[in-house]
């Protein structure tokens, strides 16, 4: 069995919008055993719509499609449908009871282009769109079935989920997932952690075993497929312990974890708060310990350089991180001063135990250096934290 998707508006081609729905789509379906064979992107453009959908019905047995459900003109997705497999557009009490509905929720009155929502080509069958007013449609014909989802992620992710995968695998008969499990390595290079662990990249068939770096972490994925997800998890689990053994101590966090929620974790886990100064770094570590919500994050200060130039930055950067910590009340301070003539940045960490302090690379002030030097910073106190600072 094989799907393709076919992406549909002007807007992701003029790169006005970014094409997250095809990636969405993409990964939802290697996660539930459905081979995606192609994709394509075509704007509001009748023909070419049409032409894109032709052209996927010979290739797959099921196209699905996002965007260009909406009640405005240059939403002719059911138009082209409708035109292509030769079933004229019906009006639908049904799904006119919907959009009604929908405009009776919003308090707004429903204008007659509305209407063209209520419209499904013949023997069509809707899929309920909870999120908003234009409903999926399933098409069923002898040269395949389209699936047409809204383009609003909010709509379309969860009607692929709930509704059109359930379709898609009781229709085909498939069973099995394709689960990943991703391991998070800050503050490492990509090429220190192939070298422990690219035997088990390149000789691991079931789960497989792939790195990818980003500017704030190494990502490990350990993909699986099995028959259901607890199987598939059984088989990622002595790999994860390979990988945790080959990369003792460096793996932060799993899936969906980010640096600061973890360290905010470890704080909590110890009572503690944390407050911060930083130099250079565009206030990167604030903004990450802000955007988690963390509980433990007491307040920070952001300083230009100027402030605090001295000979000696390790002890300017003591007498901050206590400042800091007293001025906001926390338990905890951590400061980072550049030195940027000696490319280094004193990074000093006071707790109610003890002090830590090191040298890191100043790694610059432009956007790619204020993360690099916040990620490696943070890391470097989650490690203290866990107990796993040589
Ligand atoms: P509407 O009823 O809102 O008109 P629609 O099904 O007609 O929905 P579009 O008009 O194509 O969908 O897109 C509506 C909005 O959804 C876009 O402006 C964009 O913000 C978002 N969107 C559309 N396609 C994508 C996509 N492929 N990836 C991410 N967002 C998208
Ligand atoms: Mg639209």
């Amino acid at each position: 069995m094989q799907a393709e998707i076919v992406m549909i508006g002007t807007e992701l081609l003029l790169g006005q919008i970014v094409d997250t729905n095809a990636s969405y789509i993409g990964r939802v379906l290697a996660e539930n055993g459905i081979n995606l064979y192609q994709k394509t992107s075509v704007g509001d453009n009748p023909e070419r719509i049409k032409q894109a959908l032709d052209a996927a019905l010979t290739r797959s047995d099921v196209v699905l499609t996002s965007g260009g459900l909406g009640p405005t003109e240059d939403d002719i997705t059911r138009e082209c449908i409708a035109e292509l497999l030769g079933r004229p557009l019906e009006f639908r009490q049904d799904l006119y009871e919907h959009v009604s509905a929908c405009f009776a929720a919003f308090r707004r009155p429903m204008t007659e282009n509305n209407k063209r929502q209520a419209h499904a080509p013949q023997g069509a069958k809707s899929i309920h769109n909870p999120n908003g007013t234009a409903p999926g449609l399933i098409v069923e014909d002898a040269r395949g079935v389209i699936i047409c989802m809204p383009g609003v992620p909010k709509e379309l992710y969860p009607m692929l989920t709930d509704s059109v995968l359930p379709y898609v695998r009781e229709k085909f008969g498939i069973s099995g997932v394709i689960h990943s499990r991703v391991l998070k390595v800050c503050g490492v290079g990509e090429s220190a952690i192939d070298d422990k662990i690219g035997h088990l990249i390149k000789n691991e068939q079931n789960p497989t075993v792939g790195v990818l770096a980003s500017l704030d972490a190494v990502r490990v994925r350990i993909t699986a497929r099995a028959e259901d997800l607890d199987t598939a998890n059984a088989i990622i689990d002595p790999l994860d312990a390979q990988v945790r053994e080959l990369l003792p101590g460096l793996i932060m966090g799993v899936d969906d974890d980010t640096l600061e929620g973890v360290v905010n974790g470890l704080l909590s886990e110890k009572g503690w708060t944390l407050a911060v100064v930083e130099t250079n770094t565009g206030g990167a570590l604030v903004q990450r310990l802000t955007a988690v919500k963390a509980n433990c994050f007491a307040g920070g200060m952001v300083l230009p350089l100027s402030k605090v130039a001295g000979s000696n930055a390790k002890m300017i950067a003591h007498a901050y991180a206590d400042k800091v910590r007293a001025d906001q009340g926390a338990s905890c301070g951590l400061a980072l001063i550049a030195n940027p003539a000696a490319k280094t940045t004193a990074v000093v960490f006071v707790t109610p135990e003890d002090s830590y302090e090191w040298e890191m690379t100043h790694y610059g002030t432009d956007e790619r250096g204020q993360v690099r030097g916040s990620v490696v910073a943070l890391e470097q106190v989650r490690r203290w934290l866990a107990g796993v600072l040589e």
